[in-house]
């Protein structure tokens, strides 16, 4: 009987010693949110400025978008990373690429685009949020251009360019990638820029930007203490931050990860997006399907990110994945509500109990999903049998 207490207390103290080692994530798990229903929201990135077959595309977005309703008959919600300029072809070519003149989604030649936009917007299925005002850092692309002709050649490109084109270190508009690795931007270059496109945004859409997300995800505090001094509420990651382009281009230097509903420290609410949903890409309807359902286990929404590439590629074969996958969501999760990030980041902070789950048990078979992917965790619980008792939680008895 003793051996048998000794053990079991053993085996008790190495179960705290575990929960103690990860103490800091488990608990940070822990005070995240729990959301009481399914939520789906696509983010689509790149629309503004640019290629003028945009209009069609996003019209017909918006057609498919408002067929699909929740059982509240709210329709689907995609967000816009909307772009405000790109460069001006001839004016650039004038100079000749020695200075930088921009094309601003105000020219009259996107009349159409914009009007697309607005028309979704009056719709209810799209939420504009900022993504930059342009999908670089201008200085940096006119002397990259300096020794690279591709780049020359794209900034001097009398229709207006497609971003996607641009090598991919130099589509991040936050850093200097015009050599690698990255150089990082001052203080007040951000600041003076960040205010300057807000006042774009404002002029285009009647209100400062809310939302925001970086091109491609790299940023750092500057921009968000200059996003907040624009206006701008609530940050899109992809739950993790990155600072710079490294020695190969790539999104380096990172320096903080985020769970849904922490706050930056200029006091924005994160928000993460973490599903990729690129049908151009072969992804198949069903990976909403099953991103909704992992999220919803787990207590969260589930963002999706998908680019305008897609639909300028292969517009029909991209709204017919984009349906199924909604259709697909709403069968597997009748519950199913779509709601804008702006909406959703203020429900996760005023803590709305229409939104917020209050409940003992269901905050706990949320809490117990999210523990498979805190790194090295869900191995050292199975293998000290803390698996199990872990595992009630998220089926409680
Ligand atoms: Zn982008």
């Amino acid at each position: 009987m003793t051996m048998l207490a000794l053990a079991l207390g053993a085996i008790f103290l190495l179960w705290m010693s575990v929960l103690l080692a990860f103490a800091r994530p488990l608990i940070a798990r822990w005070r995240e949110p729990v959301l009481r229903h399914p939520i789906l929201i696509i983010e689509s990135d790149d629309w503004g400025a640019g290629p003028l077959q945009q209009a069609e595309a996003l019209t017909r977005i918006s057609a498919v978008l408002q067929r699909i309703r929740d059982r509240s008959g709210r329709p689907a919600v995609m967000t816009l990373g909307v772009i405000l300029e790109v460069p001006d072809g001839p004016r650039i070519a004038a100079t000749p690429c020695t200075e930088y003149h921009a094309l601003s989604l105000t020219d009259p030649r996107f009349d159409p685009i914009r009007a697309a936009i607005q028309e979704g917007i009056a719709a209810n299925v799209f939420a504009p949020q900022l993504h930059g005002q342009s999908h670089y850092w201008p200085h940096a692309l006119m002397t990259a251009a300096m020794n690279t002709p591709a780049v020359r050649d794209w900034l001097t490109n009398p229709e207006p360019a497609a971003t996607e084109d641009l090598p991919s270190h130099l589509q991040s508009r936050w850093v200097d990638a015009s050599s690698l690795p990255s150089h990082a931007l001052s203080p007040d270059a951000i600041q003076h820029a960040a205010a300057t496109e807000a006042r774009a945004y404002q002029a285009l859409f009647g209100s400062n930007p809310q939302v925001a997300v970086a091109t491609t995800f790299v940023w750092n505090d500057a921009v968000e203490s200059a996003w907040a001094q624009s206006g701008v509420e609530v940050i899109i990651t992809p739950g993790r931050r990155a600072t710079c382009r490294d020695a190969a281009g790539h999104p380096g230097c990172i320096d903080a990860a985020m769970l849904p509903g922490e706050r930056s420290l200029a006091g924005q609410t994160y928000l993460v997006r973490d599903v990729y949903f690129e049908p151009t890409l072969g992804h198949p309807p069903q990976r909403l399907v099953d991103g909704l359902l992992t999220r919803t286990r787990q207590g969260r929404a589930c963002l999706v990110e998908t680019h305008r590439f897609n639909f300028l590629q292969a517009l029909d074969a991209s709204l017919a994945t984009l349906e199924a996958g909604l259709n697909a969501a709403l069968a597997a999760c009748p519950d199913l509500r779509f709601i804008t990030p702006l909406e959703l980041a203020r429900a996760i902070q005023n803590r709305d109990p229409n939104w917020i789950e209050t409940g003992l048990k269901p905050r706990l078979a949320a809490w117990r999903a999210r523990l498979d992917e805190i790194p090295r965790f869900r191995r050292i619980a199975q293998l000290t049998g803390l698996g199990l008792p872990l595992a009630l939680l998220a089926h409680p008895v």
